[in-house]
């Protein structure tokens, strides 16, 4: 994969099967083309070469916008959109306000034990401003993972904030992940290695390449 004509390869030789329900941790330096991997997969950007394939489906050779829906993304700065917290988890209409406020207490934006300081800020019809700027960056990425969680999809793709996202908010970032995609496949990009160190494998991302891929124990 490369960005433009001309410019060098960023994803080279890197072939990988993940199986059904697999969690893959993804680490490297910074430029490594992990991010990279997650656009090639949403086709943000086309593959110069080789081919990417979801339960044996090229995924060149399907619509957009089927391909989008199968999967969720959590990115690493997510953005929402001008609207509301509501139109935000469910843009088309498609959800009980039940299953909308189980993704927010799953996504622990919302609890019973009233831990979060910000508690109150969360209702459904809580306004979110352009790009979702009224909320920190925190608050974006649990609501990216409510919203993942709504939809239900069978693959989640997400990247770790490299910004700083106080420890209370990675933790919780953890905790959703882990109990709120049970059984799905999980592909996490991350800055810390403790947060993926119970994943089933470890991608190790070098400038394009793949460094290792094994078991975190096995690394
Ligand atoms: P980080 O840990 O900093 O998030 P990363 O492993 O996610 O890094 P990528 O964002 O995938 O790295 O970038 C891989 C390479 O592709 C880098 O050399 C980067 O400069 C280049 N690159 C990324 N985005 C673009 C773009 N939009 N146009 C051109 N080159 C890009
Ligand atoms: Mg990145």
């Amino acid at each position: 994969m490369r960005y433009r004509e001309g410019l060098p390869l960023v994803l080279k030789g890197l072939t990988m099967h993940v199986r059904a329900g697999e969690r893959i941790g993804v680490v490297g330096r910074t430029g490594a083309g992990k991010s990279t991997i997650m656009s090639t997969l949403f086709r943000l950007i086309e593959l110069s070469g080789g081919t990417i394939s979801i339960d044996g489906v090229n995924i060149a050779e399907i619509g957009l916008e089927d391909l989008r829906s199968k999967l969720a993304i959590i990115p690493q700065d997510p953005t929402l959109f001008r609207g509301t917290i509501r139109s935000n988890l469910d843009p088309f209409d498609e959800h009980t306000d039940l299953e909308l406020w189980n993704a927010l207490r799953q996504a622990d934006l919302v609890g019973e034990s009233q831990a979060m300081e910000d508690d109150a800020r969360i209702q459904l019809d809580s306004p979110v401003e352009d790009e979702g700027l009224n909320f920190s960056l925190g608050q974006r990425q649990l609501l990216a993972l409510a919203r993942a969680l709504v939809r239900g999809s069978q693959i989640i793709v997400c990247d770790e904030a490299t910004s700083s996202v106080d420890f209370e908010t990675d933790q919780r970032i953890q905790r959703t992940i882990v109990r709120g995609f049970q059984g799905k496949t999980l592909l996490c990009i991350a800055h810390r290695l403790k947060t993926i160190i119970g994943y089933d494998r470890i991608l190790v991302m070098d400038a394009g390449n793949v460094a290792e891929l094994d078991s975190p124990l096995a690394l």
